[in-house]
């Protein structure tokens, strides 16, 4: 059987080179970077080679550069440190989207409870929010907008650097959860007037428990996490430099090759998204050019996506589902209540994120398992026998 791994908006398969890049510092250079002696110090200097390689690949400065032990840890720090600088002056109003990722929503629910005043922008049914609509949110107590790069549902990119130029002239700070655009799309915090920046090694085929976080030189974060003087005093624990360096080596390698994956992954989205469209009654979640070039992601009417996924499983296909169980709740996927699907239609969701190592061949076993699985369900399920009776009315056309 075929085994198809098409889950990586989850995580990814660490590459070689990322491998490769943290064994000496597992096996030669284990030193603790603060320490004096070789070892320790061989550490210390892969850290900060690693730190100016994180820099250079965002056209940021090696010191705006704090590594942290995720992404949502990164999203944390960002968001509280914008409300504690915001909160000296008085400014308790952020500004973000319906549909971040929960380290943005979670931390900014634990902001509304000390009693800060939160926007959540709706989003368009095309999965973007434009740079218009944050204008007209921001207020004189603005002192955050954090807006994701990239959703990692639906993969949807938005206007980061109209929303940059918004936030630039009205002097408000200005976080974008770039987790699902590191290594896989062009960013420049400059060009782009980004003020801070979250990433995950694990989603560019780097290891799982790092990131870092881009701040702005200027911009005084808050510890998230007390210690040592370790990352110039703003986050303590030994550094984890063996996965540092993994992930400043698969970052480096990723945005070499991002030209060359994003076009073939692009072709080879447009060709599943070309097959997964002939299914009746469903529909392609977020625009169709304005997305990240690995992810699909489908609604299609009278099916529960988690017995698609497990059906799907069945076949060799690993991917996921904005749907209940999976995610442990009975709520379907807010991304997608976000962009307005209706609740029924929420939990038939499918996501399909892919990689460049995908064959044309792959793509066509995928189109073909998920085709045979929706009409095999659909066979099986009353909700659907009242769609093509009539007794309920169809959200999607044919
Ligand atoms: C995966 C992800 C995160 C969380 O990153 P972790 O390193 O897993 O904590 C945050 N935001 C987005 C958009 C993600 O896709």
């Amino acid at each position: 059987m075929k085994i198809i791994y098409a889950d990586n908006a989850a995580t990814t398969k660490m590459s070689r080179v990322a491998i490769d890049a943290m064994l000496p510092y597992m096996e030669e250079y284990y030193g603790n970077p603060s320490s004096l002696y070789s070892v320790g110090q061989k550490a210390k200097e892969a850290l900060e080679q690693a730190r100016a390689d994180v820099a250079a690949c965002f056209n940021a400065e090696a010191r705006e550069i704090y590594f942290t032990g995720c992404g949502t840890e990164a999203d944390n720090q960002a968001i509280i440190s914008a409300a504690r600088l915001g909160e000296r002056k008085g400014k308790k109003h952020i500004i973000s989207t319906a549909f971040e990722h929960h380290a943005v929503l979670h931390t900014l629910d634990k902001l509304k409870k000390e009693g800060f005043d939160i926007t959540l922008l709706d989003v368009h049914s095309n999965g973007i929010v434009t740079a218009e609509e944050v204008a007209a949110a921001i207020r004189p107590d603005t002192c955050l907008v954090t807006v994701m790069y990239a959703n990692n549902e639906i993969g949807t990119i938005q206007p980061i650097k109209e929303i940059g130029a918004v936030c630039k002239e009205k002097g408000v700070l200005f976080h974008t959860d770039a987790v699902q655009a590191a290594g896989h799309l062009h960013i420049d915090v400059k060009d782009q007037n980004i003020d801070m920046l979250s990433i995950s090694a694990h989603k560019f085929y780097g290891p799982k428990g790092v990131g870092a976080l881009y701040a702005r030189k200027g911009i005084i974060l808050t510890n998230v996490i007390e210690g040592g003087a370790q990352e110039r005093g703003k986050r303590g624990g030994t550094e984890n430099v063996a996965e540092i360096v993994s992930m400043a080596a698969a970052l480096k390698d990723a945005c070499a090759h991002i030209d060359e994956y994003a076009e073939k992954e692009t072709k080879l989205r447009d060709r599943l998204i070309a097959g997964l469209d002939k299914i009746p009654y469903g529909e392609l979640n977020g625009d169709r050019v304005h997305r990240v070039p690995n992810n699909a992601n489908f609604c299609f009417e009278g099916i529960e996506g988690e017995s698609m996924l497990l059906m799907l499983d069945d076949k060799g296909i690993m991917c996921s589902s904005g749907s209940a169980c999976t995610s442990g709740s009975l709520d379907p996927s807010h991304v997608l209540l976000a962009i307005g699907r209706p609740h029924e239609v929420a939990h038939g969701s499918l996501r399909l994120s892919i990689n460049e190592q995908f064959t044309e061949e792959d793509i066509d076993y995928i189109i073909a398992s998920v085709t045979e699985v929706v009409q095999y369900l659909r066979d099986m399920s009353p909700f659907w026998r009242d769609l093509v009776n009539g007794k309920r009315p169809h959200v999607f056309s044919e």
